[in-house]
């Protein structure tokens, strides 16, 4: 059999050689499940577009408030061949998995599992936004307790629609707004349950407060809302739910505030490498001077720029690709002052802050929300946002 890394494309000639032979192809995932998924602890399963990583460490924080042993593992840092196979005991696993891992685990089964968004990216890997859509699609794929959607993207709804699953295998949808029944939602700022109800009295359950998840951007609450509900699938308490995302802090360089100067927020999140990430960033602020460009990845930006020009004060743009964000600028918010710095160099994120700078107003956010990848400039978004956060800090000591 083959044992691939996730990142192979399938469409080598090797893979279309291997099935002619009839010889399995596995990832990493395929084979810890078949070596001792099953039996090393049940899998509370992650993917979508965006939020995976955030979504996952909350899951495995609202896991841990409620005393069972678990990790965040999988497309996280920590494989999942070590969790299954290693000497730690876990109750349960909080499992990240990317649209590739879950192209090559096909008998992969979980307990439960979420789709958090689906939006067009890694199109080049998979072929088609059909062929990416299912492959996330097999993360719900004979899960045996909830498959947990996304009441605000139908597309991750029909594919639980499409799935097999186990008998009493329950779908369960997430929404910012007020959930219907089997749902999990926001009302007048209170995360509540109406699916997993413990008290058959009452039609809603309080899990937590908006303020308690950090930061309390929209997206970042759909992103509580769906551990929350993988959590409650697994049984964890309502208590546990709100302790856990109090107790969480998210990774670096994702919507991280890294300083304010002359009454302006300047906010790092360098992770948003796709136009879908952008847009929710953008839309978790009023007024803003936004930072973007790198490598586009062959997205186009004509819809970003649509729904994000009323918030924007100004763009200031960088990286090999920023003709394209320049271009959807023109044509749709011709109004708002672009810089068009025409530098990919290191060097060009400091020269970005420092006109961000000049065209923000008190009360502004600075946002560095690239909308693309970070390889032009930078060897990964962590150097791109650590070069964003040294030139904001210059800002500041400059002032003295
Ligand atoms: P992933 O692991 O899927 O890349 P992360 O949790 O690392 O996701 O977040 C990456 C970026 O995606 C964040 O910096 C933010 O810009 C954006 N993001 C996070 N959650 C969501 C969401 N639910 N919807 C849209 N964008 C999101």
């Amino acid at each position: 059999m083959i044992v691939t890394a996730p990142g192979w494309k399938p469409d080598k000639p090797l893979f279309a050689a291997a099935e002619r032979a009839g010889v399995p192809v596995w990832g990493d995932v395929e084979l810890a499940w078949r070596l001792r998924g099953p039996d090393a602890a049940p899998w509370l399963a992650v993917t979508g577009t965006n939020g995976k990583t955030t979504t996952v460490q909350m899951l495995a924080s609202i896991l841990k408030a409620a005393g069972l042993r678990t990790a965040a593992v999988g497309n996280i840092g920590v494989s999942l061949l070590d969790a299954v196979l290693g000497e730690e005991r876990y109750d349960v696993l909080a499992v990240e998995l990317s649209s590739y891992q879950l192209h090559w685990a096909p008998s992969l089964r979980a307990h439960s599992a979420a789709v958090l968004n689906l939006a067009p990216d890694h199109l080049d890997w998979h072929g088609s936004m059909e062929a990416y859509a299912a492959d996330k699609g097999r993360i719900y794929e004979g899960n045996s307790v909830a498959c947990v959607y996304n009441a605000a993207d139908k597309a991750t709804e029909d594919l639980v629609r499409e799935a097999d699953v186990e008998e009493g295998c329950r779908a369960i949808g997430f929404t910012l707004g007020t959930p219907g029944p089997s749902q999990l939602g926001v009302v007048e700022g209170i995360l509540v349950d109406r699916a997993f109800v413990e008290n058959r009295q009452k039609n809603a359950q309080e899990l937590a407060e908006v303020a308690d998840v950090n930061p309390p951007a929209p997206h970042n609450i759909a992103n509580a809302l769906a551990a929350a509900a993988l959590a409650r699938a697994y049984g964890v308490p309502a208590k546990a739910v709100r302790d856990g995302l109090r107790a969480f802090t998210p990774d670096a360089h994702r919507i991280a505030h890294v300083a304010d100067v002359d009454g302006v927020a300047y906010v790092d999140d360098s992770k948003a490498t796709n136009t879908h990430a952008a847009e929710a960033s953008l839309a978790a602020y009023e007024s803003i001077v936004w930072i973007a460009g790198g490598l586009a990845k062959g997205a186009t930006f004509d819809e970003l720029v649509t729904k994000s020009a009323p918030r924007l004060r100004g763009a200031v743009l960088i990286g090999a690709d920023r003709a394209l964000i320049r271009e959807a600028l023109a044509r749709h918010a011709p109004e708002v002052p672009v810089v068009d710095l025409d530098r990919t160099d290191t060097g060009a994120m400091r020269a970005a802050v420092q006109e961000a700078r000049r065209l923000a107003q008190a009360g502004d956010t600075v946002l560095l929300a690239p909308a693309c990848a970070s390889m032009d400039m930078f060897a990964n978004y962590n150097k791109r946002g650590d070069a964003f956060a040294d030139a904001v800090r210059e800002l500041g000591s400059a002032d003295g």
